[in-house]
């Protein structure tokens, strides 16, 4: 065997630590996928040899600037941005910007590494990729948020294009967001290609990218249980996040016949007994993407909700549960009250939204557990899709790509399946199974290249 930190798990994870201090996120993410890879690779001379693990652990370039910008009152404000191309095998870098005062390159290269496996997944060509800043746009004007957008691109424009890095959206950026920036990089480059996606239909946006990722994190449930001959419909599902991953995952369980109880923000969750209709969905959207407010108001538009102050939603007892607000959200102690309440099925809209812990707890419960990158993937997908129509300058019908959606979350469901079987047990590891799927595609093409 070739002589390298891969022979050893605890060996390559002290690696990474050593490299990556004060960088723990990025460093639970590396450990997540590589408990799972180094059963894989095992007897897998090539991925040794070529150190491949240790090479997509490392990303091919972070990019780290300063983000001035003026406030109404025209004072001077300084921001942190980055974005982290971790690995183009398979594509140009693909993955979201996120602004939120929580994010560092250390948040921001979980995320990069999470997607190349994720992206992967799809299908479709498009290697990984993360950006974003600690800008925080709640409470911001919509010139403070367009004048922060535009300071950003003109320096981000240098590092991106259509076929170099395509970001989207994420947390804090919305088609707000995306069309000024999209305004900016169009200004400086005077080209209108489809670098950015998430647009608004009118200037290149695909139909469905909207509501995809929630939309397929519930297909990827409804895949998962239906190896077990159940369905959605007649349970009762919570979900956390009330941005737009939560508030689509919520549209999609409601339409799908499953009765969702809570939605959350940082400051807490709200519990609907009466569960949430349509109508209380498209309350919630207009309050978060128009209004611009906190859930709290929920109770006080919606009577018999309560809302629990600083608290998240796994106490409330559910057969389905769906995290999709932020990584961490649902913790070791979170997981075991899933359990014990009755949880059957758990699909991760966001990304690492269980910690490590709470990951072995599902695991070992043998309950169907999605990790994000399998079950979140539809978003990135429908993003790849508008990256398509915008190189060949079309727009597909909404029924098309709907069809699209589907199918690619039912392939990846497959794929988790073929490598995440579990000796003896009809519950699959559909951890272990994105992993190495995600890991195999893109390890594969890196072989093809040599050592670069
Ligand atoms: P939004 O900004 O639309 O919504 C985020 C939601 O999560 C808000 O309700 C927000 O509440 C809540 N939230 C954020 N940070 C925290 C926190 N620290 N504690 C509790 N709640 C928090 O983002 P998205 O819906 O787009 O993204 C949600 C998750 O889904 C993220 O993990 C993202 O990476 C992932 N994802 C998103 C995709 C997309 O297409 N948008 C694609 C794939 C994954 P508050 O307003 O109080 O901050």
């Amino acid at each position: 065997m070739a002589v390298s930190d891969h022979v050893d798990l605890n060996g390559f994870i002290e690696g990474v630590k050593r490299r990556n201090p004060g960088q723990p996120e990025f460093v639970q993410a590396v450990q997540e996928v590589a408990e799972d890879i180094f059963d894989f690779i095992q007897d897998k001379e090539k991925y040794h040899e070529a150190q491949i693990l240790r090479r997509i652990a490392e990303p091919d370039r972070v990019v780290s600037f300063r983000v001035c910008w003026q406030d109404d009152k025209g004072n001077v404000r300084v921001q942190r941005a980055w974005r982290v191309q971790n690995n183009n095998a398979i594509g140009p870098y693909k993955g979201g910007i996120r602004f939120h005062p929580s994010v560092t390159e250390s948040v921001l290269k979980f995320l990069a590494f999470e997607q190349t496996f994720k992206n992967a997944l799809t299908g479709l060509p498009m290697g990984g990729g993360k950006g974003g800043s600690n800008f925080n746009p709640k409470g911001k004007s919509d010139g403070e948020v367009m004048r922060f957008c535009q300071s950003l691109m003109t320096e981000l424009y240098r590092y991106i294009g259509a076929d170099v890095d395509v970001p989207a959206g994420d947390i804090g950026v919305g088609a707000r967001e995306i069309g000024y920036m999209f305004g900016q990089y169009k200004r400086l480059t005077n080209e209108f290609t489809g670098v950015l996606t998430g647009k608004g239909l009118e200037y290149g946006g695909s139909l469905i990218r909207t509501e995809a990722t929630g939309y397929g994190a519930t297909y990827f449930l409804q895949n998962m249980l239906k190896t077990q001959g159940k369905d959605i419909e007649g349970h009762t599902v919570v979900i956390s996040g009330s941005g737009n991953v939560a508030t689509h995952a919520a549209e999609k369980c409601t339409m799908l016949g499953g009765k969702v109880v809570t939605l959350s923000d940082s400051e807490g969750f709200v519990y609907d007994p009466d569960g949430f209709t349509q109508e209380k969905i498209d309350w919630v959207k207009d309050l978060k993407n128009k209004r611009r407010g906190r859930i709290s108001e929920y109770v006080k538009e919606f009577k018999t909700a309560e809302f629990h102050v600083g608290k998240t939603p796994w106490g409330v007892p559910c057969q389905l549960a769906l995290p999709c607000a932020t990584q961490n959200e649902l913790l070791g102690d979170d997981a075991r009250t899933l359990v014990a309440n009755g949880c059957i099925g758990v699909s991760e809209g966001a990304n690492m939204p269980t910690n490590l812990e709470g990951v072995h707890v599902f695991k070992d419960a043998q309950i169907l557990y999605a990790p994000g990158k399998a079950a979140n993937a539809g978003g990135v997908a429908v993003s790849g899709l508008e990256m398509s129509q915008n190189s060949a300058r079309i727009s597909w019908k909404e029924e098309e790509l709907q069809r699209l959606l589907q199918d690619i979350m039912a392939g990846i469901h497959a794929s988790c399946l073929e490598y995440g079987t579990r000796p003896g047990s009809k519950i699959p590891d559909y951890v272990k199974g994105a992993n190495i799927a995600g890991f195999k595609k893109v390890a594969d093409a890196m072989l093809a290249f040599g050592v670069v």
